[in-house]
């Protein structure tokens, strides 16, 4: 609700901009923000803005300009500014420009990324309050700054989310952003996107909450070029406030690409389905719900989990609460667990009880609470549960990764050994590839 409300404003400012930043009165942009001023509508008449300007320098910064002037000194002004993001109450936020008191000014105000950055694409409505030595006040009229990312010539597409289960269902816009591969590498991509959501409402029940832009750039160095701290090992980042993507996917690297846009999507979705300041998602089941969204385990995920399986080495639910471990290995088998985990909630149990589950935990109950209301068992009831299931099909199946027990049976076997060998040889061929783990940031 609060989201909405902020949108409406936002709505609002955009109706209202581009109009003479020279104009008169005040916008209703929360009752704070009118609260705390002087009311702008009894003065203004002395001062004139000269000119109002923004420059961007994606990702660093964005300089605020303004030239004013009037029949005494300027002696106060402030940028006022919205940011378009889901927020959990709406915010004004000022910024005090430099300049130096006097009739005519040059006022100017830094937006340093370093203190509070943007994805690109994030807009802001900003409107400038100007106060001379008389008490004359002018509050100018919002405009609005798009922060792209303008190193690169973007083209787009854009396509649409499947529909809402509102009573007036619906469709959330999508659109992708792009400037290297043909229009067919983008079309494929916004499709695997529009699948991605419709999978996420057949299998989990969540839809977007707002209009979601995915860039893609040509490369991770690329993406990481529109960031302002970068891990270098960031592949794709989902700033799910801002309904924004941000993923580097070579055109050669299509299939690595449709896997990790999906991961991430979901992150974006689910994390806008669950907003909330109460409740955070354990990340077992966060991580989880996207690597089960993304389609089948990966075989380098699979051969870490039956192996974990067979030698008693799983990490404890409750461990996989927190933050992964750095360590390769131990990172594969929490997205490998994860993905595990959600799969058994999922067909044991079905999508309602884990819309529920997101629900409960959106309100601010505790994972254990939240997992005895929904299901019947707490954590530790779930890791038992869980892992109760494993142990039976895996014999059976002999998937990719073999129980030593049963290489010995297969050894004497030789023809059935040099079948199973296949899949064991591709397994190794995935080791000591980090790269191939999700490699993502989110904000
Ligand atoms: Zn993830």
């Amino acid at each position: 609700m609060i989201v909405r409300i902020a949108v409406a404003i936002l709505a609002l400012l955009l109706l209202l901009a581009p109009s003479s930043v020279a104009g008169q009165g005040s916008v209703a942009v929360g009752d704070t923000w009118l609260h705390d001023s002087p009311s702008a509508g009894q003065a203004g008449s002395e001062i004139t803005v000269i000119e109002s300007d923004v420059e961007t320098d994606f990702p660093l910064r964005a300089v605020f300009s303004l030239k004013a002037e009037s029949s005494s000194d300027i002696v106060d002004v402030r940028l006022l500014y919205v940011v378009d993001m889901m927020q959990y109450v709406e915010a004004v936020s000022e910024g005090w420009a430099d300049f130096t008191p006097a009739p005519i000014v040059d006022a100017e105000w830094e937006w340093d990324m370093k203190k509070a950055s943007l994805p690109p694409g994030a807009r802001v409505a900003y409107w400038w309050t100007i106060e001379d030595a008389d008490g004359n006040i002018l509050e100018t009229s919002p405009d609005v700054m798009s922060f792209d990312d303008d190193r690169y010539a973007w083209q787009s597409l854009t396509g649409s989310g499947p529909a809402s289960g509102d009573e007036q269902p619906r469709h959330e816009e999508l659109t992708l952003f792009w400037y290297e591969g043909s229009s067919s590498f983008a079309q494929e991509l916004l499709d695997v996107c529009e699948e991605g959501l419709v999978r996420l409402t057949e299998e989990i029940g969540t839809y977007p909450e707002r209009s979601i832009e995915i860039y893609i750039y040509a490369s991770a160095d690329d993406l990481r070029g529109a960031m302002i701290f970068p891990q270098e090992w960031t592949g794709g980042v989902a700033y799910t406030q801002f309904s924004t993507i941000a993923i580097g996917i070579p055109p050669t690297r299509v299939e690595w690409g449709r896997r990790a846009l999906v991961h991430e999507l979901t992150h974006l979705v689910v994390h806008q389905a669950t907003f909330s300041p109460y409740g955070k998602l354990p990340l077992w089941l966060d991580e989880g719900l996207a690597m089960y969204n993304e389609g089948d385990l990966e075989p380098q995920f699979r051969s870490r989990l039956d192996k974990a399986i067979s030698e008693g080495a799983l990490i404890s639910v409750r461990s996989l609460c927190s933050p992964f471990s750095a360590e390769t290995e131990q990172a594969y088998l929490s997205y490998a667990q994860s993905y595990s985990l959600v799969e058994y909630l999922l067909n044991a149990y079905g999508q309602d009880r884990m819309l529920e589950l997101l629900n409960v935990i959106k309100q601010g109950s505790t994972y254990d609470e939240a997992l005895l209301q929904v299901y019947g068992f707490d954590m530790d009831g779930l890791d038992a549960e869980w892992q109760a299931t494993l142990t039976a099909p895996m014999a059976e199946e002999g998937r990719t990764w073999l129980h030593p027990v049963l290489i010995a049976v297969l050894a004497a076997l030789a023809l059935l050994l040099v079948i199973r060998g296949v899949p064991v040889l591709r397994k190794r061929a995935f080791r000591g590839l980090p790269s191939e783990l999700p490699g993502e940031y989110r904000q």
